[in-house]
């Protein structure tokens, strides 16, 4: 006699994980290799893109955000 499998499937969510590591930002200009440093703010990165900008008139620029999730069980409402 064949055992039938039982699964069970649970409505799953995302919530930002910070305990290893904060959202960083970072800023990478699209006419030559420079970049900024990574920060926790975007604040630094986007100063540097203007500097850059200033100083070199490359006025393009990828933002990158990175920030982790962590997937868990829904809580049941009862
Ligand atoms: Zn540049």
């Amino acid at each position: 006699m064949a055992m039938a499998a039982i699964r069970r499937f649970a409505d799953w969510v995302l919530k930002v994980e910070t305990s290893g590591s904060m959202p960083f930002y970072e800023m990478e200009c699209m006419s030559c290799d420079a970049s900024s440093v990574v920060s926790e703010e975007p604040g630094g990165p986007q100063n540097w893109a203007l500097k850059h900008a200033g100083q070199t008139g490359h006025g393009l620029f990828r933002a990158m955000h990175t920030c982790f999730f962590r997937a868990v069980p829904k809580a049941v409402k009862q």
